[in-house]
């Protein structure tokens, strides 16, 4: 059974205290989660130490990079290696998050060497894919969104693509408070799975999560998530107040 993941994206903001006290007041909240379930806080990389810390001992929270390198190691100044990551225990990367794409310009080829360096050192991507509002006024979101995937993940063996988490986030919908509705978001799900399982068959891709992100809130995550291919979310700013990612969390199916 594929797992159902609410994971944060705490993006560059918090300090260290406040992320510290974020956490604890998450934590302290109680939660159960069951086995198929997964709470992931993707954190800037000074805190994830710290809060790799404050989930100890909790089953099922877990702590994410918020980005890594393509590159092994080496004279890389001001990055982060996929090695140094999972020296610290670190379990999780989110990879090509529509931000990185625009503003640091990585290509769905970079990302692709960005999957195979996290799955060759145990780490599991969490792939973001998605369309800016341009491309859905063109109807043409299906092609473009196949494309992100055919680049970066099509090169991977059937056990490979299975470690992979996809979050499916349309870029319009990012920090815009302009949430997909539950028909558009079940749609695109369905038609990721359909091309995963066009690739790999439909067991595949019956096991990859593809979560949703795109202003999630505590008010519209159970509905989202209780569609067929939502697997969950990847939250931005709700994700900031402990209130709301809790009742997110909860809301996991
Ligand atoms: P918001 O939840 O703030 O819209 O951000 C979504 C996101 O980009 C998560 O990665």
């Amino acid at each position: 059974m594929r797992k159902q993941i609410a994971a944060a994206n705490w993006k560059m903001n918090l300090t260290y205290d406040q992320g510290e006290a974020l956490l604890k007041e998450i934590i302290g909240a109680g939660i159960q989660l069951s086995s198929n379930q997964q709470a992931l806080f993707a954190v800037p990389f000074p805190y994830l130490a710290m809060a790799k810390a404050a989930v100890k001992g909790q089953t099922n929270f877990d702590i994410a990079a918020q980005n890594c390198s393509n590159k092994k190691s080496g004279a890389y100044t001001g990055e982060v290696s996929v090695e140094m990551l999972q020296s610290m225990g670190i379990g999780y990367c989110v990879i090509g998050h529509s931000e990185r794409r625009e503003y640091f310009m990585e290509s769905n080829k970079v990302l692709a060497e960005k999957v195979n360096i996290c799955l060759e050192n145990n780490i599991t991507p969490i792939f973001c894919c998605g369309e800016a509002l341009q491309v859905r006024e063109e109807s043409a979101q299906n092609a473009f969104v196949q494309q992100q995937l055919e680049e970066s993940l099509f090169h991977l063996t059937p056990d490979q693509v299975q470690k992979v988490v996809i979050a499916y986030e349309p870029i319009w919908a990012i920090g815009t408070g302009k949430t997909a509705s539950t028909e558009q978001a079940q749609e695109m799900h369905a038609h990721i799975r359909q091309v995963l399982a066009g690739k790999y068959g439909e067991a595949v891709a019956g096991n990859i999560s593809i979560l949703y992100g795109g202003s999630v809130k505590a008010n519209n995550a159970a509905e989202l998530f209780a569609c067929p291919d939502v697997d969950g979310g990847l939250v931005g700013g709700a994700s900031l107040l402990a209130q709301d990612f809790v009742q997110i969390i909860k809301a996991l199916k």
